[in-house]
């Protein structure tokens, strides 16, 4: 089911350099935070594929089945595109080349870069300042991109002089160039590539004539229609302390979108700490504390910059963001011990706790 993988290839989108081969059988284990939860009446065919350096896979109604591999190739085609045009590892990209001519002179961009951008800056804006994309500095100090993440932690010290070169305002637009006023300002798509990828299948699919499907890629979902008539495309959050085990179960309508920020796939432990891949911005430091958020939204793009967000602010600070956010919804689970899942904002009826975990679902207070 896979896709012949060339071992070493670098990863555009999540800043690593990823054998692809081990992380496909790892990630199929291990990584999805989100994944089709299995319906016994008659599952959905589904074929995997790897793209932007992580998993990803199409799921039809089974009436639809001889249709799958139609599906997969139009997918696929639209991810390759944008990862090719949008790679931070291949300097041709318009995105390397934006990176290149930091404090240098304004550049023509396609309209597509300049979307990915103004919604990149307008999630800067809404997460105030929590999503911020110039954090490629700061990934690279923390070795994240190099998959080769720090074994000594930094002082404030060390990190402060970064932080003058982070600052989304840094991108600067107008109708038809983009630049990044600062040298040394470096643009990261890694927390919202995947969400808008995803929406571009969804429309592709969408304009090929489906109706009926569900997009995966590396556990940012998008649905569309249904697998059945009368059911919804069900979805299992994944346990991020146990893998192989899952929170619970939510169903997307037509158009619903889900997006999962975790811990546990890629970290640093540092004085015996576990800190995730997402760094907040306002510190420099990597995220503590926090194992796993999830994201309902309108949208994959919305989705996934939502999670990378939330995961920032924690769950309390979360809500701010939340009450702005129409039609979105949260579950939080801390970092600690006994297991609590945090759900915002009430009502929280769109999750079903697997049943062991009833008791551990927290409506936050406003
Ligand atoms: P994943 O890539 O595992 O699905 P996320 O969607 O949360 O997880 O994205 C994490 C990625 O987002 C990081 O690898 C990095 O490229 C980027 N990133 C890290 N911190 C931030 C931040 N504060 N704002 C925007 N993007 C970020
Ligand atoms: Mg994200």
């Amino acid at each position: 089911m896979g896709m012949p993988f060339r071992k070493g290839m670098q990863s555009p989108y999540m800043n690593v350099v990823i054998y692809r081969n081990f992380l496909f059988y790892t990630a199929l284990i291990l990584s999805l935070f989100c994944f089709p939860a299995c319906d016994t009446r008659r599952p959905a065919p589904k074929q995997s594929f790897m793209a932007m350096g992580t998993v990803g896979s199409v799921s039809l109604p089974a009436r639809d089945a001889v249709r799958l591999g139609a599906a997969v190739a139009i997918v696929t085609n639209v991810l390759r595109n944008l990862e090719a045009r949008y790679s931070v590892y291949r300097p041709e990209s318009e995105l390397s080349q934006l990176n290149a001519r930091a404090g240098n002179a304004p550049q023509p961009v396609s309209p597509e870069l300049r979307e990915i951008l103004a919604l990149a800056k307008a999630y800067g804006d809404l997460s105030g300042g929590a999503f911020d994309v110039t954090i490629g500095p700061l990934m690279k100090l923390w070795g994240f991109n190099q998959n080769r993440p720090r074994v000594n932690p930094l002082t404030p010290d060390q990190v402060r002089p970064f932080l003058d070169k982070i600052g989304y305002r840094h991108i600067v637009l107008s109708n038809d160039t983009a630049f990044l006023d600062q040298a040394g300002v470096q643009v990261d798509l890694g927390g919202i590539a995947k969400g808008y990828a995803i929406d571009r299948c969804y429309a592709e699919l969408l304009n090929h004539g489906f109706s009926n499907a569900l997009i995966n890629l590396g556990g940012n979902m998008r649905a569309l229609g249904t697998p059945a008539k009368d059911r919804a495309w069900k979805i299992a959050v994944r346990n991020p302390f146990q893998p192989d085990k899952s929170l619970g179960t939510l169903d997307l309508s037509n158009g619903q979108a889900v997006a999962t920020s975790g811990h546990y796939e890629r970290f640093v432990t540092l004085n015996g700490r576990r800190y995730a891949h997402i760094i907040d911005p306002r510190t420099g430091f990597p995220v503590s504390g926090m194992a796993g958020v999830t994201v309902l939204a309108h949208t994959a793009v919305d989705a996934d910059a939502l999670s990378t967000t939330l995961f920032v602010l924690g769950a309390q600070e979360s809500l701010t963001t939340l009450k702005i956010t129409p039609g979105c919804a949260a579950l939080f689970v801390p970092d600690q011990q006994p297991l609590e899942i945090r759900i915002a904002p009430r009502p929280a009826d769109w999750f079903s706790p697997a049943p062991s975990l009833a008791d551990r679902v927290i409506l936050i207070n406003e």
